[in-house]
């Protein structure tokens, strides 16, 4: 078996230039030149995984099919490279420090002192080899998260060190985003941050192989062997990471650059074929020429930050793509719709998404917006706990059980129409314990869902603790809210429909986890289109 070569990637100057968008499309030029090629993301905070934050803290949490809950970033490695990511692509500080104590109690350090070094930078470096050593990979792409320098990046970055160390010579490379801001008072771009930032690494024994400078104006030459020469790198190794209008041409942008072909050289490794980007960029083309243009409600509680529905966004991005449409989001804030203003919010809506959640905040509202677009034939698809809204509104309003509601929101309620799953009913952790992960859904014969899907089983990915209650599927049934998809093991609902609307879909599971550039989501891709439709009438 060849060596696996490993790509780090760290950050300076500040956070959030990127670096998840870099090694996505670094990976996504390497595969496309042949190699097989994974990411990882390591995460300094101490929380065992993403799944106990606050979407306002970190953005959306992100779910694996092996039902991990993991950083967005995550989810930009499998729209960038179309390949399914695990448990193993995402590793937190907490989940290092739980493993190694757990070592500990286990007497496997018997009659040593634990410490950061070896003990913690050994578990860092076993889970950072984990998926090269599977075999599977050429190329594994580390994303070190946080900014060089910070306190708790330490660990990871001594182990780094380390890891070149003993990979030897080619095996390995460091990737290093840094910030060139431009003064507008001087009318200049500064490279000193960068110059300190690669001097910040190189004290932790650590030389940046390659620069992916992160600018808003073009860097000249003459700029460019500046930072090379005083950052102690090849000229053709500052690489320059303009802002541009969407992500997805961050890929073209790192080929022009040249990225992927001084990456191979220094790890030694042949350039194969030219990176054959056709559907890729059938697909820009696509997003980058719009025939119509739809305006979607994105009916959440976590709106005034982007990165909360990260997926979803994304999500339609394919989707309007597929379509030929710009589908521009509106954040319409759940707390605040009721009843009397719902017709003013929604009067320039050819759709409407009410977004997964959990907790009482802004579920009233969201009833609403399920109403608003149920009786006003306006396209809807709700998922998760929209899906849930979508029940407990159909039984309030049309089977007239006006006290409906999720005992998540009310444990008194007369009329739990959605209910504690009864696995879930014993459960007192919080992290890691919801039904988690990609489950089968049987489709039945003549429905919505299967007419987009076009198959009778699919799998998709999940994060939930309540479901559909049973005892009000005949009811809800004989009242027009059809169960469409049911998990064939366990009976639980999956999917409700109506028949006789435009468009009204509602899923307990997330199929945002699992649009990619490559494969648009079928339920997105429909829902787009019949927006599309609805606006033309
Ligand atoms: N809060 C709901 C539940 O736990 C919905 C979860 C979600 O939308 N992801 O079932």
């Amino acid at each position: 078996m060849n060596q696996t070569k490993y790509i780090f990637v760290t950050g300076g100057v500040t956070s959030s230039l990127g670096k998840g968008i870099i090694a996505a499309s670094l990976a996504k030029l390497l595969q496309a030149r042949g190699y097989r090629t994974t990411i990882q993301k390591f995460d300094p905070y101490i929380n065992v995984d993403p799944g106990t934050l606050n979407p306002y803290e970190h953005g959306e949490c992100y779910v694996t099919d092996d039902g991990a809950e993991t950083d967005l970033d995550l989810g930009h490695y499998e729209r960038f490279l179309n390949v399914p990511t695990s448990q193993a692509n995402n590793v937190t500080t907490g989940r290092v420090y739980l493993s190694v104590i757990e070592k500990e109690r286990r007497g496997e350090f018997l009659g040593k002192t634990v410490q950061v070094v070896p003990h913690i930078t050994n578990e860092i470096k076993e889970r950072m080899q984990l998926l090269g050593n599977s075999g599977n990979y050429d190329i594994v792409i580390t994303e070190i998260g946080g900014t060089v320098g910070d306190i708790e990046s330490l660990p990871y970055i001594e182990s780094v060190r380390q890891l070149i160390w003993d990979l030897g010579e080619s095996n390995s490379i460091v990737i290093h985003l840094t910030l060139v801001p431009y003064l507008a008072a001087a009318g200049e771009l500064k490279t000193k941050p960068t110059q300190h930032s690669v001097k910040t690494l190189m004290e932790s024994g650590i030389k940046a192989d390659i620069l992916v400078c992160r600018t808003e104006h073009e860097l000249s030459d003459e700029l460019r062997q500046k930072m090379a020469s005083f950052c102690n790198v090849s000229r053709d190794s500052v690489i320059q990471s303009i802002d541009v209008s969407t992500i997805y041409e961050v890929p073209n942008l790192m080929l022009e650059e040249g990225l992927d072909v001084v990456t191979l050289k220094k790890l030694n490794l042949p350039k194969k074929n030219t990176p054959d980007l056709k559907n890729w960029n059938v697909f820009l083309q696509h997003l980058k020429n719009p025939k119509h243009v739809v305006n979607i409600g994105l009916i959440g509680k976590y709106v005034e930050l982007q990165d909360s529905y990260k997926s979803i966004l994304e999500a339609f991005i394919h989707a309007g793509a597929a379509n030929e449409t710009k589908v521009n989001v509106v954040s319409v804030h759940s707390e605040y719709i009721d009843a009397h203003n719902v017709g003013e919010k929604f009067k320039d809506l050819d759709g409407v998404l009410v977004a997964p959640g959990f907790g009482e905040r802004g579920i009233e509202g969201k009833i609403e917006a399920v109403r608003y677009a149920r009786e006003k034939n306006i396209p809807f698809f709700g998922i998760c706990l929209g899906m849930q809204m979508a029940v407990i509104e159909y039984s309030r309003n049309v089977l007239g059980l006006k006290d409906s509601n999720s005992t998540e929101m009310n444990e008194g309620t007369a009329n739990p129409v959605i209910d504690l799953m009864e696995e879930q009913k014993t459960v007192t952790d919080k992290g890691g314990t919801m039904r988690l992960g990609s489950w089968k859904c049987d489709i039945k014969d003549n429905t919505l869902a299967r007419m987009i899907y076009g198959k009778a089983q699919i799998e998709e990915r999940h994060r939930h603790r309540y479901e559909y209650n049973g005892e009000y599927a005949e009811s809800l049934e004989k009242s027009g809210l059809k169960s469409s998809g049911i998990n064939p093991d366990t009976g639980l609902v999956e999917i409700v429909e109506l028949p006789n609307h435009p468009f009204f879909i509602g899923v307990q599971y997330h199929p945002e986890y699992k649009s990619t550039v490559a494969n648009p989501h079928p339920l997105f891709v429909s829902f787009v289109e019949a927006t599309v439709k609805a606006k033309k009438k």
